[in-house]
C-alpha cells in the first residue's frame, strides 16, 4: 500500500475517534510526557493539535507555569516551518492552514531543542513516521545531528501500521501512545 493511501486510511480511524475518547487518551500520553520530564529546565518544541491529532494543552499548561521553555510550529512556506517560543496562551494566534501557532517574535533552532515532540498520521514498529504528506518535519530534522533534539512521536496505538519508508523519511527515537513509551 502506498503512504498516500494508508495516510487517507490512518486519518480516517483517527477522525473517527469520539472527542471524548480523543480528550481521554491524549491525557495518558500528557501524563506520561510530563513524568518523563527531567528536573533541569529544557527547550521543548511541541505542536497545537490541529482536527483528531493528539491534543497536548495539558502538557503545554504544565511547561507554562514550569521553567521548562516550550516552542511550536510557525509555517512559513509551503516547505518550511520554524520553531516560535510560547511564554503564555495569551499569545496563541491563528496562523497558516488554521492551525494555531505564537504571536511571539523569538525563535530558536530545530537543533537546539532538547525534545521535539511531533504529531504523526502513523508511525511503524521501528519508529517511522507518516505525517500529513507534507515533509516538514523530514526536512527541519535534515538539520539536525542523531544525537538533538530527541525524537518523540506522540499517536494513539490504532495508528500504528506497516509501511515502507522514504530515503528522506526522519524516525522517531520514541513513540508515547496511550500504552506508553516505545523505544526504536
Ligand atoms: P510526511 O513526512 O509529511 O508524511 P513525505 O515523507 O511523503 O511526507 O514527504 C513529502 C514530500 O516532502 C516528499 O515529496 C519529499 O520529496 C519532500 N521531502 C521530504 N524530506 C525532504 C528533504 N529532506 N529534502 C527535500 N524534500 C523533502
Ligand atoms: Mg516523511
Amino acid at each position: 500500500m502506498s503512504k498516500d493511501t494508508l495516510r487517507t486510511q490512518l486519518l480516517k480511524a483517527r477522525n473517527s475517534l469520539s472527542s471524548e475518547a480523543r480528550q481521554r487518551l491524549s491525557h495518558s500520553i500528557t501524563d506520561y510526557l510530563i513524568h518523563a520530564l527531567p528536573k533541569n529546565p529544557i527547550r521543548i518544541g511541541s505542536y497545537m493539535a490541529l482536527g483528531s491529532e493528539v491534543d497536548l494543552k495539558a502538557l503545554h499548561s504544565e511547561l507554562l507555569s514550569s521553567r521548562h521553555r516550550l516552542y511550536i510550529p510557525r509555517i512559513l512556506s509551503r516547505t518550511a516551518m520554524e520553531m516560535v517560543a510560547l511564554d503564555h496562551e495569551e499569545q496563541l494566534t491563528e496562523g497558516t492552514y488554521g492551525i494555531q501557532t505564537s504571536s511571539q517574535t523569538e525563535t530558536i533552532e530545530f537543533r537546539a531543542l532538547d525534545w521535539l515532540i511531533m504529531p504523526c498520521s502513523g508511525f511503524d514498529q521501528r519508529g517511522y513516521r507518516l505525517g500529513m504528506g507534507g515533509g516538514f518535519y523530514d526536512r527541519a530534522l535534515e538539520q539536525c545531528s542523531p544525537n538533538a533534539p530527541l525524537r518523540i512521536g506522540v499517536a494513539f496505538t490504532s495508528q500504528q501500521a506497516s509501511f515502507e519508508p522514504d530515503p528522506w523519511d526522519q524516525p522517531f527515537d520514541w513513540i508515547v501512545t496511550e500504552a506508553g513509551f516505545i523505544r526504536r
